[in-house]
């Protein structure tokens, strides 16, 4: 049954396949803490459920916007 909903693009999927931004943890750059400031801006928290193509358009645009910033 697919009873989880991406935050995002609201597609319905299945539980086991809720991808969160904490699995920005595992990044090296930038670094979780700049992400986790970075989603809160965007009012996403660490307890959002996204779906895997969401999280990964977050994925490069944040990394995009920290590179922006380093200039
Ligand atoms: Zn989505």
């Amino acid at each position: 049954m697919k009873n989880a909903q991406c935050k995002k693009c609201l597609n319905k999927f299945h539980q086991k396949d809720i991808y969160t931004i904490q699995q920005f943890q595992y990044r090296k750059l930038p670094s979780y803490e700049w992400s986790v400031k970075y989603f809160e801006k965007l009012g996403i928290t660490e307890w959002d459920s996204f779906c895997e193509a969401c999280v990964t358009d977050y994925s490069k645009e944040s990394e995009k916007k920290w590179n922006e910033s380093k200039i």
